[in-house]
């Protein structure tokens, strides 16, 4: 029966890319696990890995923050302007699992390790600058293996603004002048919050012709005219994708396109919503090397019930919360802002401590909510621990420790830790926006389906009425909650999926489908 299947389905693999293959560049400003501040770094660390495995030949470019131990210098020098000034690059690389990674290395970047995007506007733009001037030529410059990519049969895919110039230079500098004919980019939209918007005299810095200023030309009614990098590469790239079917939907309208929805409305053709695949050799119960010790224990599909209830018992002794195993344990993981809705568990805290469960958080970010953490867990001693810190060993351990996710996101591309909590056998309580609504169908009684509980507002009451359900079914439907996670267990989150698709679009934009 579907109880005895494995966990992760690895044993069908997904039809390879055959005739098909391609030269791929991925371009990011963090790539885990070198770099990393949220859900792009992940992205830029395994969906490469992903598509080397379909039997393209794949890179990524990401810049060298710091004194990485694999990558060795690969003796490449080059010299680029930026600010009238000549800066110059080298290249350091590394082989690993199938990617070949290279670092750009020049004194903007170093030590830069924990403040990826620190400086003032001009620095981080002066930096994306070079960045992108650099990675776009890697193709003829940096041999990997002894052999250059070459600008045949290849696709860059860039990642945010902040390499949302890439497209603009491929065209502007290449492209228009006859050069890297068989080249194109797709650009991927992972928050559409942060678009590298500045005054319009800011186009000097990018150096790029002068009637290029209209891709970057943005009006908005408060600012009035601006300048705007992440408008110049959603026109020009070949082909755009967004991190889910949900916000790919949100970004077309004006709440949630931040200014931008008119263009993506003008680019729809070109958009397509790929929901994030999980690292499933980091996020994985049987495997999770966090889960080795302190009493914590590794579990599957067919122990989760013990496993969990071990794991639980442990995170429950770790934090000095009193070890029940009937009581609900609700986490929260995630950075500590408006984005995520920590206001909104706040709103539900008097409510949830009249109940019997225990509440655990984790999460760095504004220091007015770090502090909440904190006086929740004075006030509520026997039920709450707020951990300010970022630690991704108790992530994994609230992830296999708790029976529920909180994730009441205002916006949410889409997603990583309800993945991780599915996949943990953790039921999700989310607010359905984004990567959320298309990730976690809604429990339904009668059918036992869905995969935990959703609500449709960013409001306390509403998240109080879903937890409230949920709660419900933990205490007295043993039978519903085991459904719920076998179901999230057994879901394939890996990337394997993922990147058959992105590997769709990367066709498109090579054939111009
Ligand atoms: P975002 O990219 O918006 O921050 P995602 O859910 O896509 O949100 O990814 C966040 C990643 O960062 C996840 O891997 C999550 O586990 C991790 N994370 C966030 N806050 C913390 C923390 N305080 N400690 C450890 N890991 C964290």
């Amino acid at each position: 029966g579907e109880v005895d299947d494995p966990v992760v389905e690895e044993s069908k693999p997904p039809p390879l890319a055959g005739a098909n293959v391609m030269n791929i560049i991925l371009v990011a400003a963090e790539c885990a696990p070198w770099s990393k501040t949220g859900g792009l770094g992940d992205v830029a660390g395994a969906l490469p890995k992903a598509l080397a495995r379909r039997g393209h030949r794949v890179m990524v470019v990401a810049p060298r923050y710091g004194n990485y131990a694999e990558p060795q210098d690969s003796g490449v020098r080059k010299m680029y302007k930026v600010d009238g000034q000549d800066v110059e690059v080298a290249y350091f690389q590394a082989y690993i699992d199938g990617v070949d990674f290279v670092f750009v290395d020049c004194h903007m970047f170093r030590h830069m390790e924990n403040n990826i995007y620190g400086g003032n506007r001009m620095d981080i733009l002066k930096r994306m600058v070079l960045f992108c001037k650099a990675a776009v030529e890697i193709p003829w410059y940096v041999p990997c293996g002894g052999v250059c990519y070459g600008d045949g049969n290849l696709v860059f895919i860039a990642n945010d603004w902040h390499t949302a110039l890439l497209p603009v230079y491929l065209r502007a500098y290449y492209r228009d002048n006859g050069l890297m004919t068989y080249t194109r980019s797709v650009l991927v939209i992972h928050n559409i919050a942060h678009q590298g918007r500045g005054p319009v005299d800011d186009f000097h810095y990018v150096h790029l012709p002068e009637h290029y200023v209209d891709f970057f030309k943005l009006y908005d009614p408060i600012g009035g005219d601006h300048f705007n990098i992440f408008a110049a590469g959603l026109k020009t790239a070949d082909r755009v994708v967004t991190v889910s079917h949900g916000y790919a939907r949100e970004l077309k309208t004006a709440e949630g396109g931040w200014g931008l929805h008119h263009i993506i409305n003008e680019n729809d053709w070109k958009l397509r919503g790929i929901v994030n695949g999980i690292d499933t050799k980091d996020w994985n119960p049987q495997y999770d090397v966090h889960l080795t010790s302190d009493g914590y224990t590794n579990y599957s599909l067919e122990t989760v019930q013990t496993g969990k209830a071990e794991c639980k018992a442990a995170l429950q002794k770790e934090l000095g919360l009193p070890v029940r195993e009937d009581v609900p344990v609700i986490g929260f993981i995630g950075r500590l802002d408006h984005q995520k809705g920590v206001d909104l568990i706040a709103d539900a805290v008097p409510w949830m401590m009249g109940q019997d469960v225990q509440l655990i958080m984790l999460g760095t970010g504004r220091p007015d909510l770090e502090q909440m953490l904190r006086q929740f867990e004075n006030q509520y001693h026997d039920k709450v621990r707020g951990w300010v810190g970022f630690s991704v060993k108790t992530a994994h351990r609230i992830t296999a420790g708790a029976d529920i996710l909180l994730m009441p996101s205002r916006f949410e591309p889409c997603g990583l830790n309800q993945l991780y909590a599915m996949s943990y056998g953790t039921i999700p309580v989310v607010h359905a926006v984004g990567g959320l609504r298309d990730t976690v169908q809604p429990f339904d009684p009668y059918n036992e389906s869905g995969l935990g509980w959703t609500f449709d507002s960013a409001d306390a009451n509403k998240l109080i009425h879903a937890l409230g359900n949920c709660l419900l079914t933990y205490r007295q439907y043993k039978q519903s909650w085991e459904g719920l996670q076998r179901r999230g267990m057994m879901q394939d989150l890996s990337w394997d999926h993922a990147a058959q698709i992105y590997e769709e679009v990367l066709l498109a934009a090579k054939y111009q489908w």
